[in-house]
């Protein structure tokens, strides 16, 4: 018999309706004779709510307490969809994070998973049951509830399913694969019949949130065989894997885009093995992710740095630097940042370039850049975010060659 995990997400549990059809898309694999272990999100958006239950209480509340807080949505839908797969007759078992084993670090709000003892999940299998697991949660060496940060239950199904060698991981969601772009933004974008682990890592990283980043890592360190499809749908989704066929010559393969970034300039900085070092491990310590770095040298004595942050972490951002005599600094809200992905990229130079023509012939002006093998990521104004993505979406023909449906 054949192991498989199935992971659903928010709006496809998001009421007691979607939860029956979830039902029914387990018994399909069960009927088809496998082991089925189903992650569950909270239901719809149970998540924010909870996030904004505890804003009316605390600005900064304990990270410890939240995670005790938001773990809580995802046992509400376990229960739920047990109940309905029993009332259907079958032998269905919810389990918490830390009754399924899942280990983390102890990070509280972002924690990874170190390890899972999957022996209370096999045994369940071998008495016959489903098995139902809360994303998004685990427990840390000293019984502390964590979570793994927002999208986490991806990583919940994909760890799971690479410690229980499972013989492939569906991830069920709203959308009916992964897209050359965010659908939701963008009407032209064209489902992916496959695409890389690396590929979708850099898409995941960069903002295409139909992914926890972590999750592909998992995939991809375990080579588990992905596949992102509709939980409403029957058609057959994307599936993510190591080897792609090049047979359609794409060198950009997706675009990625996210707003809410600021850039932050600090000038005034004495020159000086120590200063980047400081600046940057003072920021590490507060927990702020910097993104694009530029460092320029202004005259003999001080240099001047730029780098890229979320919006939300600016006010933290600021304090750190205030801590500096003599520097200025300044920002620039109100950002974007957006990204083309491929691996067609490392053969093919002037990529670059025609990003650069692109954005300007749309009249955007690239305030940061960054690149790696395969990718390129700049950071522009808000307001042109959707309009870049789009002309970029069509100069690179994302529209014409991917469409790929079977
Ligand atoms: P779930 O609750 O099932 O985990 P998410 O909201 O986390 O669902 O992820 C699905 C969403 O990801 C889609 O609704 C879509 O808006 C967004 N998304 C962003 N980039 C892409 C992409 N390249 N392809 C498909 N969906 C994308
Ligand atoms: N419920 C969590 C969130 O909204 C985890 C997830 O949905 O993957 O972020
Ligand atoms: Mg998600």
């Amino acid at each position: 018999m054949a192991t498989i995990v199935q992971k659903f997400g928010g709006t496809s549990v998001g009421s007691i309706e979607r939860i029956q059809n979830v039902a029914n898309r387990v018994i399909e694999e069960v009927e088809n004779g496998n082991y089925v272990v189903v992650v569950v999100s909270a239901m719809g958006k149970t998540t924010d709510e909870l996030v904004q239950l505890a804003k009316q209480i605390s600005s900064q509340p304990s990270k410890r307490e939240m995670d005790m807080l938001l773990s809580t949505g995802e046992q509400v839908s376990i229960a739920l969809l047990a109940l309905a797969l029993q009332e259907k007759g079958y032998q269905a078992v919810s389990l918490t994070g830390w009754q399924a084993g899942i280990q983390t670090e102890a990070v509280h709000g972002n924690a990874r998973i170190m390890e899972i003892d999957t022996s209370r999940i096999r045994q369940y299998l071998q008495e016959g049951k489903i098995v139902i697991v809360a994303g998004f949660q685990g427990i840390t060496e000293n019984g502390e509830i964590t979570t793994l940060g927002r999208g986490g239950s991806d990583t919940t199904a994909v760890a799971l399913a690479a410690a229980l060698q499972a013989d492939k991981c569906d991830i069920y969601t709203d959308v009916t694969g992964v897209f050359t772009t965010d659908p939701r933004y963008v009407k032209q974008a064209r489902k992916l019949q496959e695409i890389s682990y690396d590929e979708m890592l850099e898409l995941a990283n960069l903002g295409a949130g139909v992914l926890h980043p972590r999750a592909v890592e998992f995939a991809k360190n375990y080579q588990v065989p992905l596949e992102v499809r509709s939980s409403v749908e029957q058609e057959r989704g994307t599936i993510v894997k190591e080897d792609v066929s090049m047979e359609q010559h794409l060198i950009v393969r997706g675009i990625a885009f996210e707003d809410q970034v600021t850039k932050v300039t600090v000038q005034g900085l004495s020159k000086g093995l120590w200063t980047l070092p400081t600046i940057f491990t003072a920021l590490a310590n507060r927990g702020i992710n910097v993104d694009i770095i530029i460092q320029s040298m202004t005259n003999n004595d001080t240099t001047s740095v730029s780098f890229s942050i979320r919006t939300e972490d600016l006010q933290e951002t600021l304090e750190v630097l205030q801590s500096w005599q003599g520097v200025k600094v300044e920002y620039e809200s109100q950002l974007a940042k957006v990204s083309i992905v491929g691996s067609g990229m490392i053969s093919n130079p002037g990529v670059a370039a025609q990003m650069f023509q692109v954005l300007a012939d749309c009249g955007v002006e690239v305030k940061m850049v960054s690149t790696s093998e395969i990718k390129i990521s700049t950071i522009i104004a808000q307001e042109k975010m959707v309009a870049a993505v789009e002309a970029l979406h069509e100069a690179f023909q994302l529209d014409e060659k991917a469409v790929v449906s079977s």
